[in-house]
């Protein structure tokens, strides 16, 4: 689903808010279920009219959900946890972070943090509708309000089903890694309860829709969806917990192989690229580490330049975000080097550049922890 197109809206906080594709689906659903059923109740209003208050009452809740993540997101923030960007899709929001909690405090506090958000918009909104009812207002913004206020409400209720996951079954593995103080135990409990929660969900939405009621398709999608999430999360944690036993040291390539800033990209691409092991290499200059250069941005310059182009021009230079220590673990790189991150990071020692570790080398890491793996022989 992740894998879809997604639409860059902005920044919220310094946090980049994209849409993926998916999400104008739902959005086209809500909206038209507002205008041809929930709005119909004031029915000397023209059609043109219900649609517009459908549309921007679906911008409203969408805009509440961006909240909802926003607030888990500085919350994250605020704990030490990276980012790296909220996105709207066909089943709400996700606010996706480059590393997991680091205790069942921040964990708890997270999670909740998304939840309240939703009650506190809630509350507003209930408070602006009950104001409004009371001094006689347009029936149709009343109705608008009380769509928000019931709607984030029911966003809240929904995420804080104790079902990892969910803002809830985060609250609940958060409890039982304080008690047990065993993550990986903890998240194969709050998962398992997740799986419980969405088949639950089906069998719920299943019953309904042969009774009659075809909305109940969507929840049963949404229940299908928390069952693959909660076996998805339980087996990432299961290889983030091998790697936390695993120093980034010791799966690095070192010592890093290095190209001079001041050569060209025409030594570059034979001295280094041809023939070489490597796609990316650290670049230094005068002894300082200066940047990072990928193959990618050698070939994106014309092949007749590079006699003329040095290795410092097309680097990528700020490398502060790409820099890990020795160390570390495996685990905390992780989220760094997933997704669409930088696919290497510069490791350092002693303020001292030691090595380079890509996501391959994680990868290899997590095969050769693997219990249950086998060789071909
Ligand atoms: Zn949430």
């Amino acid at each position: 689903m992740f894998d879809l197109p997604a639409l860059r809206l902005g920044r919220l906080f310094g946090i980049p808010v994209e849409v993926n594709v998916s999400w104008l689906l739902v959005f086209v659903l809500v909206a038209s279920s507002l205008a041809f059923n929930y709005f119909t109740v004031f029915p000397d209003q023209p059609l043109w009219l219900n649609i517009l208050i459908a549309v921007v009452s679906s911008v409203l809740f969408f805009a509440s959900v961006v909240m909802h993540e926003v607030s888990h997101s500085l919350v994250a923030r605020a704990g030490g946890t990276r980012v790296r960007k909220i996105t709207l899709f066909v089943f709400g929001g996700v606010a996706q972070m480059e590393d997991e909690p680091e205790s069942p405090g921040r964990e708890f506090a997270m999670a909740l943090a998304g939840p309240a958000m939703s009650v506190a918009i809630a509350i507003v909104c209930f408070g602006a509708w009950l104001a409004l009812a009371v001094a006689g207002a347009w029936p149709v913004l009343l109705g608008v309000l009380e769509y928000l206020w019931v709607i984030n409400l029911g966003v809240a209720v929904f995420n804080l089903l104790p079902g990892f996951p969910l803002d809830g079954g985060r609250l609940l593995r958060a409890v039982l890694w304080w008690l047990t103080g065993d993550i990986l135990k903890a998240t194969r409990w709050a998962a398992a309860a997740g799986r419980v929660i969405g088949y639950g969900l089906m069998a719920f939405a299943l019953v309904g829709v042969v009774l009659g009621n075809f909305g109940l398709i969507w929840l049963a999608l949404v229940g299908w969806f928390l069952t693959t999430m909660a076996e998805g999360s339980y087996r990432s944690q299961l290889a983030r917990s091998r790697l936390h036993e695993v120093s980034v040291a010791s799966q690095m390539s070192a010592p890093a192989v290095v190209a001079p800033g001041d050569i060209t990209l025409e030594t570059m691409a034979n001295d280094y690229f041809l023939g070489g092991r490597h796609s990316k290499y650290p670049v230094v200059l005068g002894g300082r580490l200066v940047g990072l250069l990928d193959m990618g941005e050698l070939k994106r310059v014309p092949r007749d330049r590079w006699p003329a182009t040095r290795v410092a021009d097309v680097m990528q230079g700020d490398v502060g975000d790409l820099l890990v220590g020795a160390d570390q673990h495996l685990d905390s790189v992780l989220g760094r080097l997933g997704g669409d991150g930088p696919g290497a990071l510069l490791v350092v020692a002693e303020g001292r550049l030691v090595g380079i570790i890509t996501k391959s080398d994680v990868v290899r890491a997590l095969h050769e922890t693997d219990p249950h793996a086998h060789s071909p022989a």
